[in-house]
């Protein structure tokens, strides 16, 4: 059986298989939690961005974790809220799917999740919630072998935005 478990606190703390990134289209670093998995991660991550050539928006791409528990990080780019009408959900939801899909491509048993796009990029918490845990449910119905995936919160309006949703 999966879980899905809900943790406050900072994602590159946590040992899994992967944390994931909510990157910007450049891969080369930002602020939020892309500053913070840089600057624990060390020197050789960007360097090895570089060389991935950035990552549409929805998208995501993997590298090593170096310095970091987690062996790897998956790096995504959520959409910019831009009032609900330019494909957000659907790019917000392609975004979970695109890091499921790599969970199996590199036998990956136990992910952990920022609230993508609800910080610099101002998506509706919320909103950002039902997606993440809509999408997390559909594929660990159909993917019995990913065992864990946990939502990282890094404040208390997400925090208590997870706890309502499961
Ligand atoms: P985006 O540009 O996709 O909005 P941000 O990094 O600005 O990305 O914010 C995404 C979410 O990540 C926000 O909810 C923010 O509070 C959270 N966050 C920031 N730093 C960390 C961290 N170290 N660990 C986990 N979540 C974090």
């Amino acid at each position: 059986m999966s879980s899905i478990e809900i943790v406050e606190g900072d994602i590159t703390k946590l040992d899994v298989d992967a944390i994931v990134n909510a990157a910007n289209n450049s891969l080369l670093g930002g602020g939020g939690v892309d500053g913070a998995i840089h600057s624990v991660a060390g020197p050789e991550l960007l360097e090895d961005c570089r060389n991935l050539n950035g990552c549409e928006t929805g998208e995501a791409k993997i590298t090593d974790g170096y310095n970091l528990p987690a062996k790897y990080i998956i790096h995504t780019v959520g959409p910019v809220w831009k009032g609900g009408n330019n494909k957000e959900d659907e790019l917000l939801a392609e975004c979970y799917k695109n890091c499921f899909r790599l969970t199996e491509e590199y036998g990956i048993k136990t992910i952990a999740f920022p609230a993508i796009s609800t910080g610099v990029y101002r998506f509706p918490v919320d909103g950002a919630t039902q997606i993440a845990v809509q999408e997390t449910k559909k594929y660990l119905k159909e993917h019995p072998n990913l065992e864990k995936v946990i939502f990282v919160c890094f404040n208390d309006e997400v925090y208590s935005s997870y706890k309502n949703y499961l």
